[in-house]
C-alpha cells in the first residue's frame, strides 16, 4: 500500500487529462501531471502539481515515481490526430507506443500496478456491428488507432508478466467543457467537428466543411456518438477505484449510444449560440466511417457509470462559454 494519495496522470495539461485532474481532485486524490507541453498548457493545469517531461524519457520518470509515490497511474499522453499519423507514422509510433512502453516499464520498476488508460474507438476500425460493444474485434485502420491498440496488448502482456493492473477507456467523441467553465477544448491545430463550429460561429472563421453528404446515414453526413467530457473524466475516476477495488484487465466504451449527424450538430450550435454559421459542403475525409455509435453498457453495469450530460445542447452550451471566456 502506498503512503500517498497521488496519481500521476500523463497528459494532464490536455483536454481530457485536465478534466481527469479535476474529477480526481474533487475525489480526493492528489493528480501529479506529466506532460511535456507541446500541446497541452500549463495553465490547464490547476488541480496538483505539474512536471515536464518526455514519456520517452526514463531518468525523468524515475525522478518523478520517486519524489511523488504515486499509487496508480493515468496515462492520457498521446498524439491523437488521425490524418497526421497517417502522413507520419513514425512520430504516433515513437510518442505512443515507445512513450507507453517507457512508462510502463518504469511502473514495473517502482511497483506501480494499477493503469487507468486512455484509449479510443479508433482501435475499432471499420466497424463491423452496430452499436460498437466492448468485444468488438480490434482492426484499427489508421496508425493512430494502431498505435493505441498496440498499448493496450502491452498492457495486457506486462499483465501476465508482471501483475499490471489495466482499464482501457475506449471513447468515442469527447465533446463539451468543464460546466463550471475552468478547463476546455484548446487545439492547435484544431481539427474536431464541435469546437470548429463555435470558432464560426465566434467569426473566427467563415464557414464549417462538411466532410461528405453522400453517406449512408438519413441526411446523408456522418453520424458520431458524442460524450461530455466530464462525464467521462468521471469514468476514470470509477476506473480507478475499480482497481484499487481488485478489477483485473479489461476494456470499457465511453459513449452515450446516441448518434447524431454533422449537420444535427451544426443545427444544434445554431440554436445553442444564436448565430449564423455558415457551412459548405464538401467531398469526404479520407478514413472516416459513416457511423460510429457505442454500445456502453458495460461501464454502466460494472464501474456504475452514469453519464450526466448525454444532451448534445449541453456538449455544445458548455464548450460554447468556455470559447466565450477564452477567446
Ligand atoms: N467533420 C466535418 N467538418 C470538420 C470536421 C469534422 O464535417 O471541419 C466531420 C468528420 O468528417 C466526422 C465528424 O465531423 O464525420 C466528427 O469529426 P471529428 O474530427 O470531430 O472527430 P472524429 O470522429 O474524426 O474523431
Amino acid at each position: 500500500m502506498r503512503d500517498t494519495n497521488n496519481i500521476l496522470v500523463t497528459g494532464g495539461a490536455g483536454y481530457i487529462g485536465s478534466h481527469a485532474c479535476k474529477a480526481l481532485a474533487a475525489a480526493g486524490y492528489e493528480p501529479v501531471t506529466y506532460d511535456n507541453f507541446v500541446y497541452g498548457h500549463e495553465g490547464a493545469v490547476r488541480w496538483g502539481p505539474a512536471v515536464k517531461g518526455e514519456l520517452c524519457d526514463r531518468p525523468r520518470l524515475d525522478q518523478v515515481f520517486e519524489e511523488f509515490r504515486p499509487k496508480a497511474v493515468m496515462h492520457f499522453a498521446a498524439f491523437s490526430l488521425v490524418g497526421e499519423s497517417v502522413s507520419d507514422p513514425g512520430k504516433y509510433y515513437r510518442n505512443n507506443v515507445l512513450g507507453s512502453l517507457t512508462l510502463f516499464e518504469a511502473m514495473r520498476d517502482h511497483g506501480v500496478d494499477n493503469l487507468v488508460f486512455s484509449s479510443t474507438c479508433a482501435t475499432y476500425g471499420e466497424p463491423q456491428a452496430l452499436p460498437i460493444s466492448d468485444d468488438h474485434p480490434q482492426n484499427p485502420v489508421n496508425p493512430y488507432g494502431a498505435s493505441k491498440f498496440m498499448v493496450e496488448r502491452i498492457a495486457r502482456d506486462f499483465g501476465k508478466a508482471h501483475g499490471l493492473r489495466s482499464i482501457f477507456l475506449r471513447y468515442f467523441n469527447a465533446a463539451g467543457a468543464d460546466p463550471d467553465c475552468e478547463s476546455g477544448e484548446d487545439h492547435d491545430p484544431e481539427t474536431h467537428l464541435i469546437p470548429l463550429v463555435l470558432e464560426v460561429a465566434a467569426g473566427k472563421r467563415p464557414h464549417i466543411a462538411i466532410f461528405g453528404t453522400d453517406y449512408d446515414t438519413p441526411d446523408g453526413t456522418c453520424l458520431r456518438d458524442y460524450i461530455h467530457v466530464s462525464d467521462l473524466a468521471d469514468a476514470h475516476v470509477l476506473a480507478l477505484k475499480a482497481l484499487e477495488d481488485g478489477a483485473q484487465t479489461m476494456a470499457f466504451n465511453l459513449g452515450n449510444g446516441r448518434a447524431y449527424s454533422v449537420r444535427e450538430v451544426i443545427e444544434t450550435a445554431r440554436a445553442v449560440t444564436g448565430r449564423p454559421i455558415p457551412a459548405v459542403e464538401q467531398p469526404r475525409r479520407p478514413g472516416d466511417p459513416a457511423k460510429l455509435v457505442a454500445d456502453a453498457a458495460k461501464a454502466q453495469k460494472e464501474l456504475g457509470w452514469v453519464p450526466k450530460m448525454d444532451d448534445l445542447s449541453v456538449m455544445i452550451e458548455t464548450a460554447w462559454k468556455w470559447l466565450l471566456k477564452t477567446q
